[in-house]
């Protein structure tokens, strides 16, 4: 079972799942199966842009030890580490709120699986390592712009402190990629790249969907059965599962999932494709696509252009967007349990946990160490105090941070004053913000708060660089140019979100006047 050494690779997934006979790379459906076995493609010019070195710290998997060229090899895909058995998963999804039927692993092939330091088992996952049995129409390839997004986003959201799949390197492939970005009609070359994904399970909402979409009870049955025993170890009989267990696992879902949400509600997270398959049973942040950090808090803003009409996934629906897709997960979950009562109930606890887990992150926020009555309307005033003017949601938290509460708010000090993208608003925001303050510094003054705890609970809880689309942006511009400076210093950036390092203001500012319309900056396409 445990690898013996970290370049041998152990396919329990493969083991215990049953699998498509069919062993032909041809699109198709793929019934009463897992996944299928599929070959990465070689890539002989492949070369490693970037890697993470906590995580290949974690995974004893490290560049310096295997040499570059080995490495990007590797995680190219082009050369199998030893024993991995590469397979694709067989999954479907509800996309924008319809059921897709089968989508599966179009351009993700998993490698297998290991153990990290502590123990615990992590499958590596590539994604654009070529086509599978479900690329469907596409071609199982990723451009570097949005690889280099996954990669820096995963492990950004890692430090954060937030459950998330990793990303272990990025891996230009030396070979283009044709994509219409903006779906006008004007496809492009674009150089093409691979990210090592890594996390204990990459399974979805949709791996499950799926098999009782087809009412294949069966093959629905032996892979819940899989994942409790494998993922979910702690919960009653997880060996032999029966009702109970399959409603304690439900519940354990709705749980993590409205952690998640409240963590992306805290750090300003906007997902952007909450499809069901890009959903965690595992309750992690996956598939980082056109996602995108809120600057102004703005909970109608979404980043994903294919969302731009109906803006279901903007940023303030994710709850109950989430919710929507865990009523999915219990449909399809029904055949197992064939009792409603055991599936609301946990769908309750998802909306308890949410608001009171999401109150008390506010709250923190806020740095208030007590719970009292009125801060659910303190917290909404300021929100709706952020809807006058433009306001980065980032900075305006860590601003309050140093707000001095010894005396009296007789106008908005200038700290927070330049968190507004509109310095001179009108007299309502001024007001608004103002009275705010007084209402908070009260609330300060009841709760005998001490400043310096408040300021480290804060700081603790507010990040000060998060992964601004615009930063982003403009590593990638330099990277298509192969230059990598700017790609480093995210890398190094995102590993101490919370702390402030020297010399780097200028990754903690509000997006620049020019980023606003521009494309990868304030809105992505799902063309990736
Ligand atoms: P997404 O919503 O981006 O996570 O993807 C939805 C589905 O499309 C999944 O089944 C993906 O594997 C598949 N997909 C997305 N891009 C590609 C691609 N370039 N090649 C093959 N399949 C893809
Ligand atoms: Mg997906």
């Amino acid at each position: 079972m445990n690898s013996a050494s970290p370049l041998q690779l152990d396919n329990h997934f493969v083991r215990h799942l049953p699998a498509d006979p069919e062993q032909r790379n041809i699109r198709r459906q793929v019934s009463k199966a897992c996944y299928s076995r599929v070959q990465p493609l070689q890539f002989p010019r492949a070369t490693l842009l970037g890697w993470s070195q906590p995580l290949a710290a974690q995974l004893g998997l490290s560049p310096l030890q295997l040499g570059e060229a080995r490495f990007a090899q590797i995680f190219s895909g082009s050369e199998l580490l030893s024993g991995s058995e590469p397979f694709a998963q067989c999954y479907g999804g509800h996309q924008f709120g319809n059921w897709a039927g089968q989508l599966g692993d179009g351009r993700a092939i998993n490698l297998g699986e290991m153990r990290d330091v502590n123990g615990q088992h992590q499958m590596l996952q590539l994604k654009g390592a070529g086509p599978t049995p479900y690329s469907r129409t596409a071609d199982g390839l990723a451009v570097l712009r949005s690889s280099l997004r996954e990669y820096l986003c995963s492990e950004a959201m890692h430090h954060l402190g937030i459950a998330t799949t990793r990303a272990l390197s990025l891996v230009a492939t030396g070979e283009t990629v044709v994509r219409d970005m903006f779906y006008d009609g004007n496809p492009k070359a674009e150089p093409g790249a691979v990210v090592c994904r890594v996390a204990p399970s990459f399974l979805r909402f949709g791996s499950y969907e799926i098999f009782s979409a087809r009412n294949d009870i069966d093959s629905l049955r032996t892979l819940a059965n899989y994942t409790i025993a494998r993922d979910f170890p702690e919960l009653p009989n997880a060996t032999t599962p029966d009702a109970d267990t399959y409603t304690a696992w439900f519940d354990t879902i709705c749980q993590r999932t409205a952690r998640l949400i409240v963590d992306w509600m805290r750090v300003g997270f906007v997902h952007g494709v909450m499809n069901t398959d890009n959903m965690s049973i595992l309750g992690l942040t996956i598939d980082y696509g056109p996602y995108g950090w809120l600057e102004p808090h703005d909970p109608t803003w979404t980043p994903n252009t294919t969302d731009a009409q109906g803006r279901r996934y903007r940023f303030g629906q994710q709850p109950q967007i989430a919710m929507w897709n865990l009523v999915q997960l219990a449909n399809a979950l029904y055949p197992l349990i064939n009792e409603v009562k055991p599936l609301e109930d946990a769908l309750d606890s998802y909306r308890n946990t949410y608001e009171r887990e999401w109150l008390a992150m506010m709250r923190r926020k806020l740095g208030l160490a007590q719970a009292e009555p009125d801060d659910k309307p303190l917290v909404e005033a300021l929100l709706q105090s952020f809807s006058l003017t433009e306001t980065d949601y980032t900075l305006y938290f860590r601003a309050l941070a140093r707000f001095d509460a010894s005396t009296e708010v007789t106008g908005l000090p200038i700290a927070l004053r330049s968190t507004w993208y509109d310095e001179q608003p009108g007299t309502k925001a001024e007001q608004a913000a103002t009275e705010w303050l007084q209402r908070y510094r009260e609330r300060l003054l009841a709760e005998h708060s001490d400043p310096s705890a408040r300021a480290n609970l804060m700081n603790a809880t507010n990040p000060l660089y998060v992964l601004r689309n615009w930063l982003a942006q403009q590593a990638i511009d330099d990277a298509e140019q192969g230059k990598l400076d700017k790609l480093r210093e995210l890398e190094q950036m995102i590993q101490q979100p919370y702390t402030a390092q020297a010399g780097k203001d200028h990754l903690a500012e509000k997006r620049p006047e020019w980023a606003r319309q521009r494309a990868g900056c304030s809105m992505l396409s799902c063309s990736s």
